[in-house]
């Protein structure tokens, strides 16, 4: 983040504040630049904010979008729990979440930036080095997906539920759309185990950078309704649609293992991955019932918990 904000700072933020606060002006060679120091705590924060929210519009309308067009089936449009103007509102949801997922997070980025986070920028030099930076990768899934697992499992608590996570839910059958279309509280807890990754384990940062915005283009992919892998390991878009349905299952991110530690897993049916069959109307009829049943048990257990 902090090679991002230098070139923000040279090429946008400089020019930028020049404009909007002449106090801080200073002409040089004929062009303005701000005076409002770079390493400044309130324009660290501010200018952090502006490209964090910036691109995370960014990658979600790209990645969404073309996940819609190119991949999302949209037989699913048909189902009897897609809802009128369903995509409206999940694009109303996400891109007004954004700015306070943003808010929220903003703590974690710019501790990142003043160096309180165990990133590291050292280019590897050993094979010891090299090793470290690829075991890396699985290391930040596995602590990532343990994380999320459980910020998750616990979001189904009957006590934070309704006020936390329903919305996601409200998109039963959920398009590419919904997959940042969360209150912004519960998408920021359920961003936390990324954060706290840069806090506990050291991590090079553009390997961090780049796990980020593979994290973006998976929760997108988790939500585009193809499903193509049968696989038993990894968290597919068929699981994650057994979670919209079903409810109960399923709170894993990228993999089975937690789901099966704690015995919340449900392989998708079959007929998920029969084209035919699951754009079936009867097939998406019997899928409307169960999650009408399985959501008023939810709500009856719920409030028998709260009383
Ligand atoms: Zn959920
Ligand atoms: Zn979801």
């Amino acid at each position: 983040m902090d090679t991002v904000l230098h070139y923000a700072d040279q090429f946008v933020f400089d020019k930028l504040y020049a404009l909007i606060w002449p106090a801080y002006t200073k002409h040089i060679a004929g062009s303005i630049v701000s005076t409002w120091p770079r390493d400044d705590v309130w324009r660290v924060c501010l200018s952090l904010y502006i490209i964090t929210c910036v691109f995370g519009w960014l990658l979600y309308f790209i990645t969404a979008t073309l996940s819609y067009y190119y991949v999302f089936d949209h037989d699913y449009m048909k189902h009897p729990k897609f809802l009128k103007n369903q995509i409206r509102l999940e694009i109303n949801c996400a891109a007004s979440a954004v700015p306070w997922m943003t808010l929220l997070t903003l703590p974690c980025f710019a501790g990142e930036i003043f160096g309180k986070s165990l990133l590291y920028g050292d280019v590897p030099k050993t094979a010891f080095d090299w090793i470290y930076l690829i075991l890396s990768v699985p290391s930040f899934l596995f602590f990532t997906d343990c994380g999320i697992y459980w910020f998750h499992r616990w979001m189904h608590h009957p006590r934070l539920y309704r006020y936390l996570h329903k919305l996601h839910h409200k998109w039963v059958i959920p398009t590419p759309f919904a997959s940042h279309a969360f209150n912004p509280v519960d998408g920021f807890l359920q961003s936390l185990p990324y954060h706290l990754y840069a806090y506990f384990i050291p991590m090079h940062k553009y390997l961090y950078l780049s796990m980020f915005v593979f994290v973006n283009f998976w929760t997108v992919m988790i939500h585009d309704g193809e499903f193509i892998s049968h696989s038993e390991i990894i968290n597919t878009s068929a699981h994650h649609f057994v979670h919209h349905v079903y409810f109960n299952y399923n709170y894993g991110q990228y993999f089975t293992l937690w789901d099966r530690i704690g015995s919340s897993h449900r392989q998708p049916d079959n007929e998920q991955y029969d084209k035919e069959l699951r754009i079936d109307l009867k097939t998406m009829a019997r899928q409307a019932r169960d999650a009408d049943r399985i959501e008023n048990d939810v709500l009856r257990q719920s409030k028998a918990k709260i009383q």
